[in-house]
């Protein structure tokens, strides 16, 4: 089959678009179209395909099999037909200000410290780009600010196929084994790069260019990224969730940080001070408890495995049975901590499990683990044995 027009390869502000329709046929999941130009990007190198309408179809797949483009629709066309197609472009303009912002975050990065870019995933919410060599923050910052530098000088591109001789004077990123049917994509002064998706024509569209995360990968390093409409979007959101921390800590928008360090102090002191005052009262209440020669039940509404044990440990003394002490609010079951003076509990463990619905074990003095068993049932258990 003769090989489609790539409209994008001429403009990449081609959204809409007249085609004649060379084939189309049923498949698993509806129908395989080609055409004989498109300007709907393929699935290729790391970026995804357009989405858009054919006519009446909506298009939500395309992909390139030697040099011919494929689209994915939901309804049959008529072959020798003429078709108009309309790509989302608002979606394919976000892609292109990504994209091109990862150019010229990476020529930077190859330019300044020599890495190569090794990876590239262009997802609906997440950009990343991987290299084989690692960045500090110092250098991340650096390079931010010189990708913007460039954004604002506005720095035209172009995309072209050199001729074979005009490709070998070329140094280029990304440099493949073709002699010819190389793509350039140039960012005038800033990078050369062989690529073959669509990118804007002047840095100036790209927008505000954000390294949000790096990461250690592989080897080398992996930076997440937004930029243009994207990086708008998240600083939108991001502000957004200052914003309701502030209100809700009542701090500044700018010492949320802050505002936060001191929340979390002032509950790590809380939790001392409840923690200081539930075992004054666990005392108190051991100091209470009249000695019983049978079992002895408490429950408690909560509790860390470490109090629990300490109110096992003073419980037991007072009775002359097992001692069985169990935390929670019934709905996800208790925790329990079972211990015993007199009794030895290592060949009770099968039995308490059994009629507690229990799950845990220990030793001859002390066994623990949780259970899903009712209060009535757990206190008519110990009453009974
Ligand atoms: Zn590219």
């Amino acid at each position: 089959m003769e090989k489609t027009i790539r409209l994008f390869d001429i403009s990449s502000k081609t959204v809409s678009f007249d085609a004649v329709v060379f084939s189309c046929v049923e498949c698993e999941d509806g129908y395989e179209v080609v055409l004989d130009r498109t300007a709907f990007f393929p699935e290729e190198g790391g970026q995804s395909a357009d989405g858009g309408r054919l006519g009446d179809a909506t298009v939500w797949a395309v992909s390139e099999r030697g040099g011919v483009i494929c689209h994915k629709i939901d309804k049959l066309l008529t072959v020798g037909g003429c078709v108009r197609g309309e790509i989302d472009a608002e979606a394919r303009f976000r892609k292109m200000q990504n994209h091109t912002g990862e150019h010229i975050v990476s020529g930077l990065i190859h330019k300044i410290y020599g890495f190569n870019n090794v990876g590239f995933h262009l997802g609906a919410d997440d950009m990343t780009a991987d290299f084989d060599g690692e960045l500090n923050e110092d250098d991340i910052r650096k390079i931010e600010d010189l990708a913007n530098k460039a954004v604002f000088e506005c720095h035209p591109i172009r995309a072209y196929y050199p001729t074979p001789d005009e490709l070998k004077a070329l140094e280029y990123r990304s440099k493949l084994d073709l002699a010819e049917g190389v793509r350039i994509v140039e960012i005038e002064g800033v990078d050369m790069c062989a690529c073959c998706a669509p990118h804007v024509e002047n840095t100036g569209e790209v927008g505000l260019i954000k390294i949000t995360e790096f990461i250690r990968y592989k080897g080398g390093m992996r930076i997440h990224m937004r930029c243009g409409y994207d990086a708008l979007d998240a600083f939108r959101a991001d502000y957004a969730q200052v914003k309701s921390i502030s209100m809700a800590i009542s701090a500044k928008h700018d010492e949320v940080g802050e505002g936060v360090d001191r929340l979390i102090d002032e509950i790590s002191k809380q939790k001392g001070t409840i923690s200081a005052l539930k075992r004054e009262i666990r005392t108190f209440k051991l100091e209470k408890l009249e000695y019983t020669s049978g079992n002895l039940v408490i429950f408690e509404d909560e509790g860390d495995m470490l109090s629990l044990r300490e109110l096992v440990n003073g419980a037991k003394q007072k009775c002359g049975g097992i001692c069985a002490v169990f935390a929670g609010n019934g709905e996800g079951g208790y925790k329990y901590i079972i211990s015993s003076t007199s009794v030895d509990l290592k060949p009770l463990t099968k039995e308490i499990n059994a009629a507690i619905c229990g799950r845990g074990g220990g030793s001859s003095e002390m066994i623990q683990g949780s259970c899903t068993a009712t209060r009535e049932e757990i206190e008519s258990y110990f009453s009974a044995r």
